[in-house]
């Protein structure tokens, strides 16, 4: 799943402007790897992003990706979601907004609500810590998986 044009653009202009406040190169390499993060909607690990990457530059290696992913991260253009670490999956949209998870496949998908934006927490949670963000996820079998596990039934085509 692709992200929206204009999200994609305003991500890229984040990550120049970010690079060149931090006085950090802007590589091609770096560019390319961002931009993989950034154009999709599917919040991919560092695997998928190698992966990716290899198709338009081959000679890229996997070293750099993972270093290049939590050198962005640092910068806090993309947030990290979800143990365990070795699969963390990788998130360009910094907008509020909150995730579907499929269990059987690992779909990972952004939408927004402003009505859980303002989700009221349990008193009981103050123990634990200080809030800063609530993001909400919401666990269940999408759509695809669904149709793979009950074949859906064929209608016929009236007229
Ligand atoms: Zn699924
Ligand atoms: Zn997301």
């Amino acid at each position: 799943m692709k992200a929206r044009k204009r999200d994609i653009e305003q991500r890229m202009a984040r990550f120049n402007e970010a690079c060149r406040k931090s006085g950090a190169k802007l590589t091609h390499q770096r560019m390319e790897i961002f931009h993989e993060v950034a154009q999709t909607g599917d919040h991919p690990d560092a695997e998928k992003v190698f992966h990716g990457v290899r198709e338009r530059m081959p000679t890229v290696s996997q070293d750099t990706v993972y270093r290049t992913l939590w050198w962005l991260k640092d910068l806090g253009l993309i947030t990290t979601l979800g143990p365990p670490r070795e699969r963390t999956r990788f998130d360009a949209n910094l907008n509020r907004h909150h995730h579907f998870v499929c269990v059987k496949c690992g779909l990972t998908q952004d939408f927004y609500s402003d009505k859980l934006d303002k989700l009221t927490l349990p008193e009981s949670v103050q123990s634990i810590g200080h809030v800063e963000t609530t993001q909400v996820e919401v666990k269940g079998i999408c759509l695809k998986c669904a149709a793979k596990e009950k074949p859906a039934k064929q209608f016929k085509k009236r007229g």
